[in-house]
């Protein structure tokens, strides 16, 4: 057997190594112009990424949860509104509706894809909503009016957004596209015969720069994406105090920019982003080439949808134990997520029992995130996969059932 190695789950000191000229130069920039909010950069930045994306508009923001939560609210949310999701995201998406003033409502996922499932959504609609005399949505058991529903596309891969879109048309649903870890996915729209990228599908789309992401900053950033001038023109408020010129207050909005620093690295790292997501995929490949014997569940892509991988997620039955024994091989992995939302202990007051979404809870106790970079090498995956096998066998050996569960979880 060849000797130990260590594959981090993450790598984010090579691929600023590789950028260090131009990153220190897009800051050095900032320091001799002395500009740190706004200016020429965040506006190049919004133009370039718009386009990327194929949106008419972009607005810069601070996060990917103000992203969220100012989409919502300029598309039209309000206090006391409801507005549906996934069990199985990370709590950035409902703090976001919350923050909004609005109730979360979760609709389960579909088990092979980890995302929306619009046959669960129309039944939620269908069977837990009715229409009031002026024709709006309410959800019954809140008696809340349901004014959004925020797909995630996790993992890097949309939601299936053509049913989505149709029943959100059919009942007056925005659609806000919670794109934090799908920049440059794509979707085939089967309506409109052509290819989609997550985040210009909706109303409007939330992304963020978390160093993390597909793309990152040296820090925190977000941005909305939308075709709707109006909503770009509010988000654009909402993130400054609610100013539409220098000290005249239209509402009252909040501290919420995507800074001067963040906007040039972001601009220097933009122009790589496609490679890397080509990378991604080929890892990807390589993966599922390397992992096809073993006793795993492997992503599925379906037809419609072009993933860029944000993460590589597989599902084992005795996971936790699994984690364990990579951990000791040197291989990093990570849960995304291991508690769905609405058995976190943050939203007891919602009232939800375990059993509420059995297929989100069903995919929280198997999934695990393998190593996934640009930057991961075939060896690296190799090793991963070696490691990954042999622990997979092991873990369904009868001897090791009784270890594996007494052995503690463990959680990050
Ligand atoms: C990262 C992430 C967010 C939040 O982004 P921040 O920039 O950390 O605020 C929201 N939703 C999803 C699905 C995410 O992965």
């Amino acid at each position: 057997m060849s000797g130990q190695r260590n594959v981090p789950f993450l790598d984010l000191v090579t691929p600023h190594l590789q950028l260090e000229e131009e990153l220190v130069a897009g800051f050095r920039e900032c320091l001799r112009s002395a500009h740190f909010v706004g200016g020429a950069a965040v506006e190049q930045f919004e133009r370039e990424f718009a386009a990327y994306c194929q949106t008419a508009f972009c607005v810069g923001v601070s996060s990917g949860t103000d992203a969220v939560r100012f989409a919502l609210m300029a598309a039209g949310v309000e206090p006391g509104d409801a507005v549906i999701t996934v069990p199985n995201t990370f709590i950035a998406t409902t703090e976001a509706i919350t923050q909004a003033g609005a109730l979360p409502l979760f609709v389960e996922i579909d088990e092979r894809t980890y995302n929306l499932d619009p046959q669960h959504l129309r039944r939620f609609v269908e069977s837990e909503c009715t229409l009031d005399s002026a024709r709006k949505l309410i959800h019954k058991k809140s008696n809340r009016r349901v004014t959004a529903v925020v797909p995630v596309h996790l993992y890097g891969q949309t939601a299936d957004m053509d049913p989505i879109l149709e029943l959100a048309e059919e009942c007056g649903l925005r659609v806000i596209e919670d794109s934090c870890q799908a920049h440059g996915a794509g979707y085939h729209s089967g309506r409109q015969r052509k290819w989609r990228k997550a985040g210009s599908m909706g109303q409007a789309g939330a992304f963020s720069f978390y160093p993390g992401k597909n793309l990152g900053a040296c820090g925190e950033g977000g941005a909305v994406t939308t075709n709707d001038e109006r909503i770009a023109a509010r988000v654009r408020m909402l993130r400054d105090h609610g100013q539409s010129r220098k000290y005249y207050h239209d509402l009252e909005g909040y501290n919420g920019r995507l800074d001067t620093i963040q906007a040039t690295i972001l601009l220097a790292k933009l122009k790589h982003v496609e490679g890397w997501n080509l990378k991604r995929r080929a890892a990807a490949e390589y993966y599922a080439r390397l992992l096809r014997d073993a006793e795993l569940t492997l992503p599925q892509a379906p037809g419609w949808v072009q993933p860029v991988y944000h993460l590589y997620v597989v599902r084992a039955p005795r996971r936790d134990a699994l984690q364990a024994e990579l951990a000791a091989a040197g291989v990093g992995t990570g849960i995304h997520y291991p508690i769905p939302l609405h058995l976190q202990k943050a939203y007891a007051h919602l009232g939800h029992k375990a059993g509420d979404f059995p297929a989100s809870e069903r995919v929280a106790q198997e999934i695990l995130s393998l190593p996934m970079y640009p930057q991961l090498t075939p060896a690296d995956q190799s090793y991963v996969a070696a490691r990954l096998t042999e622990g997979v066998a092991a873990t369904l050996e009868p001897a090791a059932l009784d270890a594996a569960t007494a052995a503690p979880a463990s959680r990050r």
